[in-house]
């Protein structure tokens, strides 16, 4: 059975405003956690002495005021002070980015921004706790494994091979029509990732309106996945407007899916999952 993970949240400092620290007690709780909270203004010392009051497994703070980069550390020097290391620290509120590195240098594992789904701030902390416990928790929350290949919309392969084959001196790997999609594909080996060459076949082609529209060049980055089904679920339970809900086959024997660039700041990122293949 699993344990039951226990959390301290804490605001320390001065701010007085805890609403996002309210809002994130009751996500962890959601989550089957044991949440304490603090209350407003504590100092590092209370924060401290109440973590190993409670026993909890980890602290989350949430700061405000602007004072996060004394703070923080203080509650880690603090929790070291009394020998409570092992307690997980991660801290939220508002923080600028270039804060972020220095906060995560001194012992605050991770600083979550105020976009991010209280949903993966959960997911954080119970990898973190059984991670730190030595637990082989099946918490698969990655996908992104590489990136598998980039896709350029060309208007001919004859034309636009010789540039990649004679200049560049890549490897030509394959070419395989996908009727479904119109589309004839080429397959360059670039190292540690392929290139994609897409000539559309007929005018009903999504490469062809690309290319209509933008022009030839780059059209797609596709994201090495395994368990695509389950990517897609996490990507749009985190807001992600799919294309494809279900994924469909691809070239090379790989199941694929598309984001929606509206949803994945202007960029068109495909799925792309070959595992099914490769455990075969
Ligand atoms: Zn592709």
């Amino acid at each position: 059975m699993k344990k039951k993970i226990r959390v301290l949240i804490a605001k320390p400092g001065l701010d007085g405003h805890d609403r996002g620290a309210l809002i994130i007690s009751q996500a962890l709780r959601d989550y089957g956690m044991e949440v304490i909270y603090t209350g407003l203004r504590q100092t590092p010392e209370q924060i401290v002495a109440s973590a190993i009051q409670e026993d909890v497994d980890a602290i989350g703070m949430s700061c405000l005021s602007g004072a996060h980069n004394e703070l923080f550390p203080e509650v880690v020097n603090g929790l070291k002070g009394q020998g409570a290391e092992e307690i997980i620290v991660i801290g939220g509120g508002v923080i600028p980015w270039e804060d972020i590195p220095f906060l995560e240098k001194n012992g605050v594992q991770k600083i979550f921004t105020p976009g991010t789904p209280s949903i993966e701030t959960a997911k954080y902390i119970e990898k973190a706790v059984y991670q730190r416990d030595g637990i082989n928790l099946d918490v698969d929350n990655e996908i992104v494994k590489k990136v598998d290949h980039i896709g350029i919309a060309v208007e001919s392969l004859d034309e636009s091979l010789p540039f990649y084959l004679d200049t560049l001196h890549l490897k030509l790997e394959g070419i395989e029509e996908v009727k479904s999609e119109s589309v004839k594909i080429a397959f360059l080996n670039a190292g540690n990732i392929r290139i994609e060459l897409l000539e559309p076949t007929n005018e009903s082609s999504s490469i062809h309106s690309f290319i209509q529209k933008r022009g030839v060049g780059i059209h797609h980055v596709a994201l090495g996945v395994e368990n695509i089904e389950k990517r897609i679920q996490q990507l749009k339970e985190n807001g992600i407007s799919m294309i494809h809900d279900v994924p469909k086959p691809g070239a090379g024997g790989a199941e694929i899916a598309f984001m929606h660039p509206k949803s994945t700041q202007g960029v068109l990122y495909e799925l792309c999952d070959k595992s099914s293949k490769e455990r075969i």
